[in-house]
């Protein structure tokens, strides 16, 4: 029987939270949607304001907040490279504070508490496809260490909680998962590549362009995390939830050229430090014990991308950083 709760979202007003938010609603749950709004605006929820079940928060999640609620999905913090190293240290402190935040409130409130947790805590991977028992090759000093690291750190405390606490914890590791609203200057490659090419600029490559990544589309993505949250207790995870359909970064470069019917060239610049060469997600667990597996495969999730990349009005975006 269906039964209304009281959700916490944080960080629900970006890219997948504001899609999470919305979901939930539909589906009748009282809704808080907490955001400080570092990478994300208002617009990515205003339809959903006049909603009676939908609550928005300002705050930052490295304060703490009291609230009642019976599940809380984590997802605050800065996503993309440029983002997440323009403040390193905050960055680190988003993911362990605001994970100290939330469990201590599922903690009291006797609440279920998912971590989004992220493929980069395998690092540059040495195993292909990385299923979740595989531990990592993570540079721990490197520039995306305030991510990686404060990620592992999260899943260090989620499973202390579990562990000597009880509490209700379920861990989600994403991988690369895009969609309309994206950031349009949050410098990742599907919005940096559908972008450019509508602008008519030049593709930038990093590197050679050999580098692979697996990409799930956002609608996928919230499925299994709606299935993660609802599954049976002793199943926290980590569970992987990505699409396990590989492509280099070249490839992606000529399939949103040829689907935008662009002009843009392709350039190459210098490959960010610590770039991981290869990304694909081992699904079997989300399949066996979720019964989840994408459905929807890059060319129609990029050509939905492409289309909202169309409607909407770049003016009306910040940049969250100066050079994004
Ligand atoms: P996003 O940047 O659109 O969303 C993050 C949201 O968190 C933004 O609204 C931002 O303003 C908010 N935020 C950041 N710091 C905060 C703070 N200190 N207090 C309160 N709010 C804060 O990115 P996204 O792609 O929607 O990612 C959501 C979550 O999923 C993140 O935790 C990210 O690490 C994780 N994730 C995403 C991907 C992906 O490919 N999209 C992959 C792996 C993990
Ligand atoms: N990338 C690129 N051009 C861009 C943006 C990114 O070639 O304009 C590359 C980047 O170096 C990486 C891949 O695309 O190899 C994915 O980058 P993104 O920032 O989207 O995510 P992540 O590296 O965190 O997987």
């Amino acid at each position: 029987m269906f039964q209304i709760k009281r959700i916490l979202v944080t960080g629900g007003a970006g890219f997948l939270g504001s899609h999470l938010c919305e979901r939930l609603v539909d589906q009748g749950h009282d809704v808080i949607c907490l955001d400080n709004f570092f990478t994300s605006q208002k617009s990515n929820v205003d339809h959903l304001l006049g909603r009676p079940n939908f609550e928005l928060v300002r705050h930052d999640v490295t304060q703490p907040i009291w609230l009642e609620v019976d599940q809380i999905y984590n997802l605050a913090c800065p996503a993309s490279p440029g983002h997440y190293q323009y403040n390193a240290i905050k960055t680190i402190k988003t993911s362990v504070l605001g994970a100290i935040h939330v469990l201590g409130m599922a903690k009291r409130c006797r609440a279920t508490v998912l971590q989004a947790s992220t493929s980069e805590v395998y690092g540059d991977p040495e195993v292909h496809p990385q299923p979740e028992s595989y531990r990592g090759n993570v540079n721990p000093i490197g520039p995306r260490a305030c991510y990686d690291e404060g990620k592992r750190a999260a899943e260090t405390l989620f499973m202390d909680y579990h562990r000597m606490n009880g509490v209700d914890v379920r861990i989600v590791r994403i991988f690369n998962t895009y969609g309309p609203r994206m950031h349009p200057f949050d410098g990742r490659v599907i919005s940096n590549f559908i972008r450019q090419a509508l602008e008519g600029e030049d593709i930038t490559i990093f590197g050679d362009g050999s580098q692979t990544r697996s990409f799930c589309y956002r609608d996928d993505l919230i499925d299994g995390f709606v299935r993660m949250m609802n599954g049976p207790s002793d199943f926290v995870g980590p569970v992987n939830i990505g699409n396990p359909g590989e492509f280099t970064i070249g490839e992606l470069a000529k399939m949103v050229i040829e689907m935008t019917g662009s002009k843009s060239q392709i350039v190459h610049r210098p490959l960010p430090a610590d770039d991981p060469t290869r990304r694909r997600p081992d699904i079997t667990l989300a399949q066996e014990k979720l019964g989840w597996q994408p459905q929807i495969p890059l060319e129609d999730g990029l050509a939905k991308t492409i289309d909202w990349f169309r409607s909407i009005n770049l003016n009306h975006y910040r940049p969250p950083t100066p050079n994004f």
